[in-house]
């Protein structure tokens, strides 16, 4: 790939001449262990909010907020307009990033300490170099950048940014934040840079997100344990049964039996899959380091991994249990067993219709003797998906391969976020802007970005703004 270093453009000049600037400050950042998952780190996530807030204003965003009057941890807001702050015809673009970061602990097996980054030839080391400080970095200095380059000071997009603190613990309160700040927020467009690439050789833009519907299913049988020598062949076993269901999911072709679930699903497009095709695919290196070890490729019939993957729903089993599993035996026949649920859903897939779909399945796969429950663990997540050949997509498409050096592909990504919801809340359409790889090592431990792609990505933004700027949306 080309190195921003060489890049030709005025943008990439700017972001050049920031680097060794940029690289020291993120480092400050990620000193500050932002984890929103545990209640003592609270303070750090209000700290590393208060630090990019001083940031922004120092940076000369006109506003800047910190806000924290809902439930939702302390989140950024800042905005820049452009030149002429009233003119309809610029497009208002809101930037969607999060500050707060994954818990990390030397002892989960970390070869370095994840809150004292450190460079180690092009890359950063550190909790969040890469997910999402290191990403929310790079929009900041491709402002700075795209300011520089075209010799203004304001952005040729109104700009809006927001900066989530605790997208790790599940944005239990976006919406409510999303509800409170709703006339700020109000924009043309969203731009989410949580997101990365399929690889250094393959740069790509996600096009889309999956969605999900969590459930716990239980079924009962006596209200104790019984002898299973007494009892055993004469009553219905809970844990047979459950594992009878749970077999019944799939057919032998990999397809989800739930009733009405494919009803829905809206294909890829042809395009879409001749692009996904044209991607480098090594399935025994994605078996053995991504897949860490797994030992085949498995799943629906007829379909690639990454069509799998980005454009098929599923119906995961993420645990089973019931009955004695302590040390020798225990001749029971077990009261109860629970199976944990969880379907990742695609576009035009509605949660709650998955959800009565698994429920007649359940009711239809208990048999007499046997009380079933369903759990549902909340609403679900809507799936995302991108409108592929919109001005806001093919133009991020344009900017990015202009900083790469490269044609950038559509793809998506299997696992699910609050982006459904931003664009829901938000009526507004949403794209994708990052270049997270998957060698990255976001939510485990050794997290790294690999600095000459956050630094290319910082001038994919500010070509976007100019680009933006002048073709609208
Ligand atoms: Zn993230």
């Amino acid at each position: 790939m080309t190195s921003t270093a060489a890049g030709t453009s005025a943008e990439a000049r700017e972001v050049a001449v920031r680097a060794e600037g940029f690289v020291e400050d993120l480092q400050d950042w990620l000193r500050i262990p932002s984890i929103s998952a545990d209640p003592e780190h609270h303070g750090d996530v209000a700290r590393s909010a208060a630090w990019m807030a001083d940031r922004l204003r120092a940076e000369g965003w006109p506003q800047v907020e910190v806000w924290d009057d809902t439930d939702a941890l302390p989140a950024v807001y800042a905005s820049w307009p452009a030149a002429d702050p009233a003119d309809p015809t610029v497009p208002t673009v809101l930037v969607y990033g999060h500050h707060d970061v994954q818990p990390a602990d030397l002892a989960d097996g970390w070869s370095f300490a994840p809150f004292e980054p450190e460079v180690v030839g092009e890359e950063l080391r550190g909790r969040g170099a890469s997910d999402d400080k290191g990403h929310l970095a790079m929009v900041r200095l491709g402002v700075a950048a795209h300011l520089a380059a075209t010799g203004t000071d304001a952005p040729a997009v109104h700009l809006k940014l927001l900066a989530e603190g605790e997208e790790e613990s599940g944005s239990a309160h976006l919406a409510s934040l999303l509800a409170a700040h709703r006339e700020a927020l109000t924009c043309d467009a969203i731009v989410v840079t949580d997101t990365g690439m399929v690889g250094r050789d393959a740069p790509t833009v996600c096009t889309g997100m999956r969605g999900m519907v969590d459930t716990e299913i239980v079924f009962r049988g006596a209200s104790v344990d019984l002898h299973s020598g007494q009892f055993g062949g004469a009553v219905p076993n809970p844990v047979t049964e459950l594992a009878r269901l749970v077999a019944a999911l799939h057919d032998e072709r990999g397809r989800v039996q739930v009733p009405g679930f494919y009803d829905d699903v809206r294909p890829p497009t042809d395009r879409e899959r001749a692009a996904w095709a044209a991607l480098p695919f090594d399935e025994p290196a994605w078996l053995a380091g991504s897949a860490a070890g797994a030992r085949a490729t498995a799943g629906e019939e007829g379909w690639s991994t990454y069509e799998r993957l980005w454009a098929r729903p599923t119906a995961e089993v993420n645990g089973l249990h019931g009955g004695y599993g302590g040390p020798g035996h225990k001749t029971i026949v077990p009261h109860a067993a629970t199976a944990k649920l969880t379907f990742r859903l695609v576009a035009d897939q509605d949660p709650a219709r998955v959800l009565a779909g698994v429920r007649e399945f359940v009711a239809a796969h208990t048999p007499p003797g046997i009380e079933a429950e369903v759990i549902a663990g909340g609403p679900g997540v809507p799936p995302l998906i991108c409108d592929v050949d919109s001005t806001l997509v093919t133009t991020i498409r344009e900017a990015m391969g202009a900083a790469l050096g490269a044609e950038v592909l559509p793809a998506r990504e299997g696992g699910s976020g609050p982006e459904a919801l931003l664009s829901t809340e938000l009526a507004a359409p949403l794209a994708f802007l990052g270049v997270m790889l998957p060698s990255d090592r976001i939510h485990a431990p050794d997290e790294r970005a690999v600095l000459p792609l956050l630094l290319a990505g910082a001038e994919a933004t500010a070509h976007l703004w100019r680009l933006l700027g002048a073709r609208g949306l």
